[in-house]
């Protein structure tokens, strides 16, 4: 098999016959040596039903069932896992990545990159709030952590057998696989896309998915905000010694000290810097315990098409 291509779907039936044909047709030139899979991330509309459609009318097309919602990124490595072939394009349903770029993406691949990924030149139909939160993380991110992980970047890409490879070696369950491409490093260049608005549905990204993928990337690469805790002991030192001379100089110039105030607003600053200390220590413990019971990440419920290497039977 030369090109597999791989989408992640949650609740997308009404963007699914849209993106399969406009995927049947990017993938053209190579049609009698691909495949394209889709995933249903345990949808709990008509996706599964459209999928098995899809496949029908265009046999190219394979469908993998999830037993259960497991997330967008891991829904993705299910498919990744899934796919034979020697090139892998992974796109989302909602087609705010267009297909039309594979040509110029197997292109750069011609000439020895093992990842194209795609980069946002431009949002189109997002909130300000999702612009904005995003720009940020993808710099905060950077700062924070020792790998170079391309800012402004998805899953959206065209990787190489060999650098998939490597990252399915990667065992970890919070999957931040945009990152997991950066680590195993190979050749890799960004392609400018315009990333427009979804064709139909509406994101799956609520602010508290958002949240939570943005924290599994911050842990899963970089330990840096546990050294904060060492730097915010050293700002409350300085905190308490400015108080101490302010506390001292007014005992000395005017004979009074300080009521109940400034005590409250000791006690409020430094249990807060104690929280949030702990709560960053939580999300590394929380993600160790649950790395460490060493769950499968998924399993299959459904296929259609040719049976994957990785089929379970349940039966
Ligand atoms: N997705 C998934 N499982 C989930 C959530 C999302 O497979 O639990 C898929 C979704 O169907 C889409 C992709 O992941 O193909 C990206 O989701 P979405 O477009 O909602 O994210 P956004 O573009 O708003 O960041
Ligand atoms: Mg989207």
């Amino acid at each position: 098999m030369h090109l597999s291509v791989v989408v992640p779907c949650y609740n997308e039936e009404e963007s699914i016959p849209l993106l399969v044909d406009r995927l049947v047709q990017a993938i053209e030139p190579w049609a009698d040596r691909a495949e394209i899979i889709l995933v249903d991330d345990g949808s709990s509309d008509e996706t599964w039903a459209t999928m098995e459609a899809a496949h029908k009318q265009h046999p190219v097309v394979r469908g993998i069932r999830l037993s259960a919602n497991r997330g967008h990124q891991v829904a993705l490595t299910a498919g990744l896992e899934a796919a034979t072939g020697a090139r892998i394009f992974m796109l989302d349903a909602d087609l705010q990545d267009p297909p039309e770029i594979l040509p110029d993406m197997m292109m750069m691949m011609d000439r020895g990159y093992d990842v194209v990924y795609g980069r946002r030149a431009e949002r189109q139909g997002e909130t300000l709030f999702k612009k904005a939160t995003a720009y940020l993380f993808y710099r905060f991110l950077n700062t924070l952590s020792d790998v170079d992980i391309p800012k402004d970047t998805g899953d959206f890409r065209l990787v190489s057998r060999r650098s998939l490879d490597a990252v399915l070696k990667m065992p970890e369950r919070a999957r931040f696989i945009r990152g997991m491409f950066a680590w195993a490093g190979f050749h890799q260049i960004g392609l400018e896309y315009v990333r427009e608005a979804r064709v139909a549905g509406e994101t799956k990204y609520p602010f508290k998915a958002m949240l939570r993928f943005a924290t599994d990337a911050l842990t899963g690469f970089s330990t840096k905000p546990l050294k904060i805790a060492t730097r915010l002991a050293f700002v409350s030192l300085l905190v308490t010694v400015l108080m101490a001379v302010y506390v001292f100089g007014s005992l000395i110039l005017f004979n009074t000290v300080a009521g109940w105030a400034s005590v409250l607003l000791a006690i409020s600053f430094f249990s807060a810097i104690q929280l949030l200390t702990l709560g960053i220590l939580g999300e590394y413990v929380g993600r160790l315990y649950m790395e460490s019971k060493q769950r499968p990440l998924y399993f299959l419920s459904q296929e259609t098409g040719h049976p994957s290497a990785h089929a379970v039977d349940f039966t």
